[in-house]
């Protein structure tokens, strides 16, 4: 396994794709981020706001 592919599965595996409640455009996101209920920025209309988990 090459050094990319195992750099590209650790970043899948922290990055969360996540919906703007604003704009309606998703954006990958850290996953920690959305577990520490985090305050995230929305790179499409620099919103700010938190993913709440069920
Ligand atoms: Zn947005």
């Amino acid at each position: 396994m090459s050094y990319f592919k195992l750099i590209m599965e650790k970043l899948k595996g922290r990055l969360s794709n996540v919906t703007c409640p604003v704009c309606h455009e998703t954006s990958n996101q850290l996953t920690t981020k959305i577990s520490q209920n985090l305050v995230l920025i929305c790179p499409h209309c620099r919103a700010l706001f938190v993913i709440q988990k069920e």
